[in-house]
């Protein structure tokens, strides 16, 4: 207890402020035995659902995420009003996570002591040390940590507390219904985008369990919309007939929000670090977060391991060397689609239709090719930036 007020005080050398897959990643790659405690608010890792978990097979692969924890897809059907294309996925194909089963496997193998049910509150600084409020049902006490990482997503809770940060003011916010589908041909995903989701976007994504989840997001401030306004205009537009999907019946919902903004350099603020969707992490052109959580999770909790201000500076030059330019310019497309009118999405769906579906893939995933840059370059940021990006 600490003498002033008598709260329980718990010491521990890394705090972890948050247990989605930034959080689960981070506390995972901990050297064994490290000092670290993680604290969770849902009352268990996982759930509820706050994501539609899609993902790319390569990506389940190259990190070690366990095969049958997604199931692929190598079809999408995209669709604007008037405008339709079938891409084929087969060379790069698309996965849908079990995000409940996802991160209970990386909670499986987190180094830190996960306290569910335990909301952060604040900090301050006391010495060397930052100490921590937390609240469990009615009781509070006090976390005492050397280190503390943010990865408490879109709420940017520590940052905020420390007045390092702020949560940001333009966000993605998604709804989505998830329904048993036996009849919807497991290998197919759709898209789309037009009046049937004006000002927003939607999407159909087979699981593993046999269901569907239908989304529709948007991103406000851009749209004032509601997406529970924009999921039932979408059923009640006749959308869900035209594209062939089913009727939503003894759904559920998944909900959730991430910043959209631009990707913000800055991680490692002394001892206090930030990463995942507290560092704005997912790519800016389809909001896909969790693989990069993961892998820039584990390659922090690698740095911190290392107990050395030199390997936490290198993690964040990695993570900006990575990420910095490819996000630059996911981040105007992102800007450039928020204000399509429909009339826009179907010219776009006919320029997509062009371009081969290695190319399309790559830009929804946000892995912009040299070619790609440099095409965009000559359009954007003009002849300088492709000279340097190309070397000549
Ligand atoms: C609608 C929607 C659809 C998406 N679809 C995809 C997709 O298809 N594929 C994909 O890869 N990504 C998708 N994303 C993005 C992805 O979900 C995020 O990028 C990812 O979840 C970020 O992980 P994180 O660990 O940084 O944050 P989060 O997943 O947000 O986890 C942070 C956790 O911290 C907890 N927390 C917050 N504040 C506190 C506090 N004060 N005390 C204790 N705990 C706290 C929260 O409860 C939360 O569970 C989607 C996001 C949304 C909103």
């Amino acid at each position: 207890m600490s003498k002033a007020c008598m709260v329980e005080r718990i010491d521990t050398e890394i705090l972890i402020v948050g247990g989605g897959p930034a959080g689960l990643a981070t506390a995972s790659a901990l050297p064994e035995g490290t000092s670290s405690v993680l604290v969770h608010q849902d009352r268990e890792i996982g759930q509820p659902v706050r994501t539609s978990g899609g993902c790319w097979m390569r990506d389940v692969d190259r990190l070690g995420l366990p095969a049958e924890l997604a199931h692929p897809v190598t079809c999408a059907d995209i669709y604007s009003d008037y405008e339709h294309l079938t891409l084929d996925m087969s060379s790069d194909p698309v996965g849908v996570l079990d995000v409940t089963g996802l991160y209970r496997w990386l909670a499986h193998q987190s180094k830190a002591e996960i306290r569910c049910a335990t909301k952060y509150l604040r900090t301050q600084r006391e010495g060397g040390l930052y100490v921590s409020r937390m609240r469990e049902g009615k009781r509070e006490y006090e976390v005492a940590s050397r280190v503390i990482v943010d990865a408490s997503g879109w709420h940017s809770s520590v940052l905020k507390s420390l007045q390092l940060g702020a949560a940001p003011v333009r966000r993605g916010i998604g709804i989505e219904y998830e329904y048993p589908a036996p009849a919807h041909d497991p290998n197919r995903a759709a898209l789309f985008f037009g009046s049937a989701v004006p000002t927003g976007y939607g999407w159909a994504f087979p699981t593993t369990s046999g269901a569907l989840r239908l989304g529709v997001g948007l991103i406000e401030p851009d749209s004032d919309a509601s997406p529970k306004d924009l999921m039932r205009d979408f059923l009640e537009s006749g959308g869900l007939d035209r594209m062939g999907l089913p009727v939503p019946t003894n759904f559920h919902v998944n909900a959730g929000i991430l910043p959209s903004t631009p990707f913000a350099p800055n991680l490692v603020f002394g001892k206090v670090i930030r990463v995942g969707d507290s560092a704005n992490m997912a790519t800016p052109t389809l909001g896909e977060g969790i693989r990069i959580c993961i892998e820039q999770g584990r390659a922090l909790g690698a740095a911190l391991g290392a107990r050395s201000p030199t390997a936490l500076k290198r993690w964040e030059r990695d993570v900006r060397r990575t990420l910095a330019l490819q996000y630059k310019i996911g981040f105007a497309a992102n800007k450039r689609a928020a204000a399509y009118t429909p009339d826009d999405w179907d010219r776009s769906v006919v320029r997509m239709k062009t371009l081969p579906p290695e190319e399309l893939l790559r830009f929804f995933r946000n892995d912009f090719s040299a070619r790609m840059i440099a095409r965009r370059g000559a359009q954007a940021f003009g002849r300088k930036l492709s000279r340097t990006l190309l070397g000549r």
